[in-house]
């Protein structure tokens, strides 16, 4: 196993983690349940290939996982690094942090958790819960008792909240010390943010590391780009985001036995990708989405849009389709965001403000009617 200095925490994390989202169950009288000895066996042979970082939180695996991450670690609970998550949405009143902070130590059975996150936090959640119920003075508490040993959060908004969160809880005088943030290579926007943490001394970890295991186009390109003999796709999308030097983990949610073992031959490979490789795999990316009839960069110029239609973010979709041959994976992102109340081209206020500002001149409002016509 691969590891790497966890920014200023002191510690060493293994290049891959455990995301215990995803553990096997089965239902019994209309309840769900873990399957405890799976789990057990794959925990115990994640850590005997060195896996060291397991990531739980309080609502995954219908509100299971963390005793079972809990019951599967006893063995050698003092040599592993547990992490686990606070919803914001029960931080309601003094004293909430606290309580859900006790109930989590209680279902993963141990005294101390490793890394406590703000679970899945964007700027306004930050400033008004966190710095409103001052909650990182809670987390500075717990962490001078010893019941956490570092404060984290994950997240879920615009990159540049990153950068927000970091300097703000800095300023606060209580700093974030790592972070989990969603990162692939089909979804490469937080990497300047990533850059900008590791620079900080916040350590990183990435969720969603091989895209769900989606990946399919890239290989071959892959192997014309760099004269390089073409690489299994799953093993490609590993070693893309282990090849990152801002990353320190790549947290997969593991499902089977067979998949912790592949996962960790890939984190304990010493032929990674160098740099350059690194590089010319995502340049490799960009080709492949510049071959693309619509080419949106997702620089967002076109945003904010006055009907709240989010362009890049539909034809983000069409990329996913048309470029990598998701197309389930795209129809189903598309379902959600009309689910979401997302806005469409039938809101569209025609004010040309999109297409003025497009540094691709792209014809925004057409293309949004034939993106969105080939997934209704
Ligand atoms: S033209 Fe339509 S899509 Fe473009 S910015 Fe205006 S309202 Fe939004
Ligand atoms: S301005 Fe153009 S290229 Fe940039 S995100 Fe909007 S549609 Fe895409």
């Amino acid at each position: 196993m691969n590891y790497r200095k966890f920014g200023n925490t002191g510690e060493k994390i293994s290049a891959l983690g455990f995301g215990c989202m995803r553990f096997p169950e089965y239902e019994k009288d209309g309840k769900m349940y873990v399957d405890q000895d799976k789990v057990d066996e794959m925990v115990a042979e994640a850590y005997r290939q060195g896996v060291n970082y397991f990531d739980t939180a309080p609502k995954y695996c219908n509100c299971n996982s963390e005793e079972a991450v809990g019951r599967a670690v006893k063995g050698f609970r003092d040599k592993v690094l547990l992490s686990t998550k606070i919803p914001l949405d029960v931080c309601k009143k003094p004293g909430d942090y606290r309580r859900a902070l006790e109930h989590s130590l209680d279902k993963l059975g141990t005294d101390h958790l490793d890394f406590y996150h703000f679970w899945g936090i964007n700027r306004k959640e930050f400033d008004q819960t966190i710095m409103a119920q001052d909650l990182l003075a809670d987390a500075a508490k717990a962490k001078e008792e010893g019941l956490i040993r570092h404060i984290s959060f994950s997240f879920h908004d615009e990159p540049l909240a990153i950068k927000y969160i970091i300097d703000e809880s800095k300023k606060r005088g209580i700093p974030m010390e790592s972070m989990l943030v969603q990162y692939n290579l089909l979804d490469r926007t937080n990497e300047e943010m990533l850059h900008y943490a590791a620079s900080n001394g916040v350590g990183t970890v990435a969720m969603g590391p091989v895209g769900g295991g989606r990946l399919a186009a890239p290989t071959e390109l892959y192997a014309k780009l760099t004269g390089k003999k073409s690489i299994a796709t799953y093993e490609l999308a590993f070693k893309f985001v282990l090849g990152n030097p801002d990353l320190n983990c790549a947290l997969s949610g593991m499902q089977t036995l067979d998949m912790v073992k592949q996962n960790a031959k890939l984190a304990s490979d010493s032929t990674g990708f160098s740099k350059e490789e690194w590089q010319q795999l995502g340049e490799a990316m960009e080709q492949l989405k510049k071959f693309s009839e619509l080419y949106c960069t997702g620089c967002k110029y076109c945003q904010p849009c006055p009907a709240g239609i989010e362009i890049p973010k539909i034809f983000n979709m069409f990329t996913y389709y048309n470029v990598y041959g998701l197309k389930d994976h795209a129809k189903k992102m598309y379902d959600n965001y009309v689910k979401d109340g997302g806005k469409l081209i039938e809101d569209c206020k025609n004010c040309g403000f999109c297409e003025r500002h497009c540094p691709q001149h792209l014809q925004i409002r057409k293309e949004l009617e034939r993106v969105e016509k080939l997934f209704r």
